[in-house]
């Protein structure tokens, strides 16, 4: 049976996964990236994915996030199917519209920030709002002047990215991404491009975010002391697969599997 017929019917239930990964295989040529790799996320939970470079962190985010295809298995984001569609009750690879409206349940913050250069914070804000939600630029414009308040930079809304610190560059990204409303942000090392002494005002702004609102969060990072405040569960990603999941307080202080414990050893 192919893998693709295992299709469930749409999750009704609170309770359920708002992301579930179903032995997903995701190769780049000959590589094997993401090798049947099984992942769930509950709604409103916070995870926090560690792990060396090149053990398909950034490639479960990008995804999700529907940068990436997959080559197998299922994708779920809140019960419904996000790599495919159902038609006359076949699963089918998803068109364009499917895609689009299964990315606005999520945002994603990126490295490198990503803001577009040529317009002001306050426009890289609305500009998404406006012309892919099709709110009124008033409308627009008081939710991202929220959003800045948020994140701490409303004095800033009329700059451009060139004129900021890269900490402010990566607050203005955050606030872009919640002003589309996402239920679930994605954060991939959004703190990894930044002079040390930038991490902690951004960090912070996760924190908070993380505390005062009801958003799914997965985030990769090098950052332990922050996963460990931040996270409800903390997954360590090898080779495309998930090596051991836990507690941050079980993951950081006794992990089981001897990878853990080397990647660990060589990052703390
Ligand atoms: P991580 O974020 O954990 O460092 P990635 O998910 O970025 O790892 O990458 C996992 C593997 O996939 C790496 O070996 C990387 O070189 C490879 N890879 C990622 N993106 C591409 C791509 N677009 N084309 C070819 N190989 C890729
Ligand atoms: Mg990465």
């Amino acid at each position: 049976m192919n893998d693709t017929d295992t299709i469930h019917p749409p999750a009704t239930d609170p309770a359920s996964p708002i992301i579930t990964m179903d032995q997903v295989v995701k190769r780049f040529g000959e590589a094997t990236v993401l090798d049947h790799l099984d992942f769930q996320v509950a709604k409103g939970e916070k995870v926090t994915i560690i792990g060396p470079s090149g053990s398909g962190k950034s490639t479960v985010l990008r995804i999700l996030m529907t940068l990436e295809t997959i080559n197998e298995g299922m994708i779920y984001v809140g019960g419904q199917p996000l790599w495919h569609e159902i038609q006359n009750g076949q699963p089918v690879p998803a068109g364009e519209a499917h895609l689009r409206a299964m990315r606005k349940q999520m945002g994603m913050v990126f490295q490198q920030f990503n803001l577009f250069p040529h317009m002001t914070v306050l426009r890289n804000i609305t500009e998404s709002p406006i012309h892919v939600l099709g709110l009124s630029k008033d409308k627009a414009t008081r939710r991202a002047r929220k959003y800045l308040e948020l994140v701490g930079m409303t004095e800033h809304a009329e700059k451009f990215p060139s004129q900021l610190s890269g900490g402010q560059q990566q607050r203005v990204a955050i606030a872009r991404a919640l002003a589309m409303h996402p239920s679930i942000m994605l954060f991939d090392e959004p703190t990894s491009a930044l002079d040390p002494e930038l991490v902690g005002e951004v960090l912070t702004v996760i924190k908070r975010l993380s505390e005062e609102h009801d958003l799914t969060m997965l985030l990769v990072t090098h950052e332990m002391e922050f996963a460990r405040q931040f996270s409800d569960r903390v997954c360590f990603f090898d080779k495309g697969v998930i090596v051991e999941q836990g507690p941050p307080e079980e993951i950081f202080t006794e992990p089981k599997v001897e990878r853990t414990r080397e990647f660990l050893k060589n990052v703390v």
